[in-house]
C-alpha cells in the first residue's frame, strides 16, 4: 500500500495540521518518506468523539461479531504481505526473521483473543438467586459480569513495532472487550503504524462495524500523548514504554478532574540469581545462555536480564570468564533509533564511572555509531558496590549486564530486598539450592510479576496463564498483565444488576445459559441453565 502520512480517524484518512515529522532508517540514517502529520487537538477530539458515539452500539455487538472482527484484523495484517515486514525493517533495523516471528505473534494473539471472546466465560458471570422468604430480610436477585469501560487510548513501544504497537495486545484486548480504541502511533515506526492501522480500518469495514471503533493518530512530540490522556472522553490508557514516559503520563491521568486507570508497562532490570549448585553443575551453559539473553534483539527487551548475582566461588569466577568470552564473540548490531543508541552509550559510560565496577567482556568488534550500533558489554563488581551505588539498578536499555558477587546468602537476600518492583526475576539452582535459599525466593515473590526457574526472562509466552507485569516501577498497576488473555481485564469493570427481570438482563446473565459459559450460580460453578 502507498503510505499517506495521514491519520486514520474512523473511516477517513486525512490530516489538518501542517507540522510533520519523518522516520529514519537506523542502519543508514536515511530519512524515509512520506512526511507524517502531527495530530492536532481538534483531531484528538474528533477521534475520541467518534469512539464515544459508537460505544453503545459496539458494546452491544455479539461475542461472535467481535471474535470475527479480531480474526478479520489478523487476516488483514497478513494481507499486507512482505511490504509490512520491509517497512518495519527500514524503520527499526530489526532483522526480517525477527519481524516475521513478531508478525506471527501479533496475528496468533488476535486469534487467541477471538477464541477467548467466543468461549465467553472470561466475563465472570456471577448469579445469586433471590430468596424472598429469607428472614429477617428477603435476599434480592443479584447478578454481575464484566462490562467494557469506554474509549481507550493505546501507546505502543518502539521495540515491538508489530506485536506491541497498533495491533498489539492492548488494542486487541480492548476491541475484544467492546471498547473503541484510539492509538497514538509510535514516532519511531509511523509507516508501520499506518499500515497496521489501515488493516484494522479494513477489518472494521468488512465486519460492518461503526467506523469510530478505531482511530490512529500520529505525532512525534509529547503534546499529543498528553492531550489524549487528558481528554475527558478517554476512559483508560494502556502504555508500553520507558519509566520516564510512563510515569509522566500516569501523573497526567491522575491529575485529571476525573482520574482514569493508566496501565503502564515499563522497563525492568530482571535480575538473575545463580545459586551455588547450579553454578557448579552447569556454569558454562548458564554463561552462554545468559549472554544470548542479554544480546537478544540488541538487548532491546523489557525482560532483558540487566543483572546476574551469585555467591563468590571459583565456579562463579569461571562463569564470569565464560560470560566475558561469549560477550567478546558477540558482534555489535543496530539499535532501533539514534536516541536509543545514544542513551545506551551514555548508560555504559555511567556504569563504567562507578567505582568498583570493571568491564569484564565486550564485543571485540567496535560498534559503528553511524549505523547506531551497540556492542554487548558485561561488567562485574562486588555486591557491596550495588549497595553503595543504587544507580546500578537502573535499566540500561541495550545489550549490557552486570555480574555481582556476594559474600554470603544473607547478602543475596539483602540484594533481593533492595530491589524495586520487577517484571521478572530468575533463579538458577538445583532443588537442593531452592531448599537452602527459601528465604531468597520468598523475598523475590514480593518483588516480581514472574519468577523463572532455570531459564531466562526474554521470550514471553502469549497464553492465559502469563503474567507480564509487576510492582511499581515495573508497571503502574501490579494486578494486571499486558501480555496474555488476562490483559483484557484492564478494559472492563464489574457491573451488577439487582432484581432485573430476565428479559432486561444481558444474555450472559439470563436464566437460560444460551452461550453455555461457565457461571458462578449460588456459589457453584456451572454451565447449566437456571
Ligand atoms: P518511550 O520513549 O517511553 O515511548 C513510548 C510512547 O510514549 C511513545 O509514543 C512516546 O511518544 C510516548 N511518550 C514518551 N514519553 C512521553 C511523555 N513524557 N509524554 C507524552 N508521551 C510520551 O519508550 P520506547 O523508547 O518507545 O520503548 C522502550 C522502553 O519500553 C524501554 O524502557 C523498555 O523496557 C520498555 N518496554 C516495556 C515493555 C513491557 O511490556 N513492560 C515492552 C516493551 C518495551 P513521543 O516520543 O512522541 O512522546
Amino acid at each position: 500500500m502507498e503510505l499517506t502520512g495521514h491519520h486514520l480517524i474512523g473511516d477517513t484518512t486525512g490530516a489538518v495540521g501542517q507540522e510533520t515529522f519523518q522516520a529514519q532508517d537506523p542502519c543508514s540514517q536515511a530519512v524515509l518518506s512520506p512526511a507524517f502529520h502531527e495530530a492536532t487537538v481538534s483531531e484528538v477530539g474528533m477521534a475520541l468523539r467518534l469512539g464515544q458515539e459508537c460505544f453503545d452500539t459496539f458494546r452491544a455487538t455479539t461475542a461472535e461479531d467481535r471474535a470475527a472482527f479480531l480474526e478479520a484484523i489478523a487476516d488483514e495484517v497478513m494481507a499486507l504481505g512482505d511490504a509490512l515486514l520491509e517497512r518495519a525493517h527500514q524503520e527499526t533495523g530489526l532483522p526480517m526473521a525477527r519481524l516475521t516471528g513478531e508478525r506471527g505473534r501479533a496475528v496468533n494473539q488476535a486469534k487467541l483473543f477471538a477464541g477467548l471472546i467466543r468461549e465467553g466465560s472470561w466475563i465472570d458471570a456471577r448469579i445469586d438467586l433471590a430468596l424472598p422468604d429469607r428472614q429477617p430480610l428477603p435476599k434480592p436477585d443479584i447478578r454481575r459480569m464484566l462490562a467494557p469501560i469506554g474509549p481507550v487510548v493505546v501507546f505502543g513501544a518502539s521495540n515491538f513495532p508489530l506485536a506491541i504497537s497498533v495491533v498489539g495486545t492492548d488494542t486487541i484486548a480492548a476491541l475484544g472487550a467492546g471498547c473503541p480504541v484510539v492509538v497514538k502511533g509510535h514516532p519511531g515506526h509511523p509507516g508501520v503504524c499506518e499500515m497496521l492501522g489501515s488493516a484494522i480500518q479494513n477489518a472494521v469495514k468488512k465486519c460492518d462495524l461503526p467506523p469510530g471503533v478505531f482511530s490512529l493518530l500520529q505525532g512525534a512530540g509529547h503534546e499529543l500523548g498528553v492531550t489524549l490522556v487528558q481528554h475527558p472522553i478517554t476512559q483508560a490508557v494502556a502504555f508500553t514504554g520507558s519509566l520516564r514516559g510512563g510515569r509522566a503520563l500516569f501523573d497526567v491521568a491522575n491529575a485529571r478532574k476525573e482520574p482514569i486507570p493508566f496501565y503502564a508497562e515499563m522497563g525492568s532490570i530482571n535480575p538473575v540469581f545463580v545459586l551455588p549448585g547450579a553454578a557448579a553443575e552447569r556454569g558454562a551453559s548458564i554463561a552462554e545462555q545468559f549472554v544470548q539473553s542479554v544480546g537478544l534483539g540488541v538487548g532491546q527487551f523489557c525482560t532483558n536480564p540487566g543483572m546476574l548475582i551469585g555467591l563468590k566461588s571459583e565456579f562463579l569466577d569461571d562463569l564470569t570468564q565464560k560470560t566475558a568470552d561469549a560477550a567478546e564473540a558477540a558482534g555489535p548490531a543496530t539499535m532501533l533509533h539514534q536516541g536509543i543508541a545514544e542513551a545506551y552509550s551514555e548508560g555504559l559510560n555511567k556504569i563504567k564511572s562507578i567505582e568498583g565496577v570493571k568491564t569484564c567482556g565486550a564485543s571485540s568488534v567496535a560498534s559503528d555509531a553511524t549505523k547506531n550500533q551497540a556492542a554487548c558489554h558485561i561488567f562485574e563488581a562486588n555486591l557491596n558496590t550495588l549497595f553503595d551505588h543504587p544507580e546500578l539498578k537502573e535499566e540500561n536499555f541495550g545489550p549490557s549486564s552486570v555480574i555481582l558477587k556476594a559474600d554470603s546468602a544473607e547478602q543475596l537476600e539483602q540484594a533481593a530486598e533492595g530491589l524495586e518492583g520487577q517484571l521478572t526475576a530468575t533463579v538458577h539452582g538445583t532443588e537442593d539450592d531452592l531448599q537452602k535459599h527459601g528465604k531468597l525466593i520468598r523475598i523475590l515473590e514480593r518483588k516480581v510479576g514472574r519468577l523463572i526457574f532455570n531459564g531466562f526472562p526474554t521470550g514471553i509466552e502469549v497464553c492465559p496463564s502469563m503474567h507480564h507485569g509487576g510492582p511499581y516501577p515495573a508497571t503502574t498497576h501490579s494486578f494486571f498483565t499486558s501480555i496474555g488473555t488476562a490483559s483484557i481485564l484492564r478494559f472492563v469493570r464489574p457491573l451488577c444488576y439487582q432484581s432485573f427481570p430476565d428479559t432486561g438482563l444481558p444474555v450472559e446473565l439470563r436464566n437460560k445459559n444460551e452461550r453455555g459459559i461457565l457461571r458462578l450460580v449460588d456459589n457453584a460453578w456451572t454451565r447449566d441453565d437456571i
